[in-house]
């Protein structure tokens, strides 16, 4: 086994094909790309969660005792 290949290329974390120096770690802007999109996706989705948490506390203010949180 060459472990220098190993060390030297990596690999894509999406697609495990042999990572490129221009996009590392990933081995096309199709995949940096698709990780960032990932990535972004979770963001949004943690914003809008913690923005209805927001809200569900606003709401638990106004009724506390309909909640018993
Ligand atoms: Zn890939």
């Amino acid at each position: 086994m060459p472990d220098k290949l190993t060390k030297k290329g990596g690999r894509c974390p999406l697609c495990k094909a042999p990572s490129v120096t221009e996009f590392a770690p990933f081995c096309s802007r199709g995949c940096r790309d698709r990780d960032l999109l990932g990535w972004l996706g979770e963001n949004y989705r943690i914003a809008g969660r913690s923005t209805e948490e927001d809200e569900l506390q606003k709401s638990s203010d106004y009724g506390l005792d309909s909640t018993g949180e």
